[in-house]
């Protein structure tokens, strides 16, 4: 594989994005928070660089990331990536509103599955089950079983 150009990064950068009235949607692959990712070639020796899409936006549209400081999102939504939803932030700026929010936000909060059963899935995902397997055995999607498992207490 040839190394990719600047301009072909921006070129996947833009075929991935769904832009909306309101979030800009990152529609291709994310990470188990949520956040869009983009790898970028940069040729032998098999050098890869991996981008967080929305950092990758800010950069684009916004400017330079100083050194130590996040992107966070005002709309809570991880995979969002335009310009006017990202700002600046320290880790404890983050700590406090990106993952906080984005992790209590209501779209969790209505799924909230009952605790005994939230016993029973972190037992069989213990035992080895898939986030899948369980979303599909308990009509529910993936990362509402992901925030069960990581922020509740049984
Ligand atoms: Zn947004």
């Amino acid at each position: 594989m040839p190394a990719q150009s600047a301009f072909e990064l921006l070129q996947r950068f833009l075929e991935g994005i769904s832009v909306g009235d309101d979030c800009w949607e990152w529609l291709k692959f994310k990470d188990r928070n949520g956040y869009g990712q983009l790898q970028h070639y940069l040729g032998p020796p098999h050098r890869t660089q991996s981008w967080k899409v929305h950092r990758y936006a800010y950069v684009l549209f916004i400017g330079p990331i100083p050194k130590g400081m996040l992107v966070c999102h005002k709309c809570d939504n991880p995979s969002c990536v335009k310009p006017s939803h990202l700002f600046l932030g320290t880790y404890a700026d983050n700590r406090r509103d990106c993952i906080k929010k984005g992790r209590d936000s209501k779209r969790h909060e209505s799924k909230k599955i009952p605790l005994d059963q939230i016993r029973v899935i972190k037992a069989a995902y213990a035992r080895g089950e898939s986030q899948k397997s369980l979303a599909q055995r308990y009509k529910v999607t993936r990362p509402t079983i992901w925030y069960n498992l990581h922020n509740r207490d049984v």
